[in-house]
């Protein structure tokens, strides 16, 4: 299939009441584990990366892993920027291949936050390239983006019906209630306000923080508009933990490809339980 942007899936995904996982990836092995998974389920898929994980690579590895996993695949697959304050980073990823970018301006003043997302509409769109922006602040912490939970706003609808009037955006990731990393505790996610921004804006919108939420809770964001469902933290600990695990059953052995086989086959395991939870699995 050729590389697509968010526009060649999530308006189908929220018409038809599914959701498309979109993965955190590390390396090429969970890159590959990410496209194998969705091909087995032949669902839509979004490979995400943080700006630390592009940083680390560099652009032009992870957009050739990109290609060459996108390519040769029967299902749809976008490359999508997580969580980027960096205009300069964005620049870099639309101009190396990337299909998708989200401006992350949530900490600023909302016309800061407006202005900053109309900048990179303007830079992505001649390109092709899809924006996702986030209003109010997702608490937890990824990467460089901590909130403590004190200060973590949930995004008002009216203004989000603002925010998207006025700009030409193609996905909005609202606070409603769900955080980055591991949940202490049952999360209280905000539901009539999700439905009320899902209406008033009429875009998919994306939920952030999807590690460790219920199948009850994916299931009621979904339906309610949710189109982009992330999952990071899992992957980050299956990444670990089977690499760990094997090694500790396995300690005599040192031929590497053996270790990352059957870390491969883990993500997998994962990114398709994901996939089959979000109703994503038939769905390419
Ligand atoms: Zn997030």
């Amino acid at each position: 299939m050729p590389c697509v942007n968010m526009n060649a899936v999530l308006p189908k995904a929220r018409r038809e009441g599914y959701g498309v996982g979109a993965f955190n990836i590390l390396d090429y092995a969970s890159t590959r584990a990410v496209v194998q998974a969705a091909e087995e389920n032949a669902a839509p898929v979004i490979i995400q990366t943080s700006p630390k994980t592009v940083q680390f690579w560099g652009c032009g590895t992870v957009a050739a892993w990109y290609r060459e996993l996108a390519e040769k695949t029967g299902v749809s697959v976008v490359l999508h920027l997580d969580h980027c304050k960096d205009l300069e980073v964005i620049r870099r990823c639309i101009d190396a291949g990337w299909t998708s970018v989200m401006i992350d301006a949530s900490s600023r003043p909302f016309e800061e936050n407006l202005e900053l997302t109309a900048k990179v509409i303007q830079m992505a769109s001649p390109a092709g390239v899809t924006v996702e922006a986030e209003l109010g602040e997702i608490k937890g912490v990824e990467e460089d983006v901590a909130v403590s939970s004190t200060q973590a706003r949930l995004a008002d609808p009216q203004k989000a019906a603002l925010f998207c009037r006025s700009l030409s955006l193609d996905l909005l990731a609202p606070a409603i209630g769900t955080a980055h990393g591991i949940y202490k505790g049952e999360p209280r996610i905000a539901f009539d306000r999700l439905e009320e921004i899902a209406r008033l804006t009429g875009l998919p919108l994306a939920l952030h923080g999807g590690t460790g939420l219920s199948a009850e809770v994916f299931t009621r964001c979904i339906a309610l508009g949710c189109a982009k469902v992330n999952i990071s933290t899992s992957l980050k600990h299956v990444f670990i933990d089977s690499f760990v695990s094997y090694q500790n059953s396995h300690p005599q052995e040192y031929e590497p490809v053996k270790h990352l086989g059957f870390q491969l086959e883990e993500l997998k395991k994962d990114v398709t339980r994901h996939i089959r939870l979000f109703g994503g699995a038939g769905m390419a």
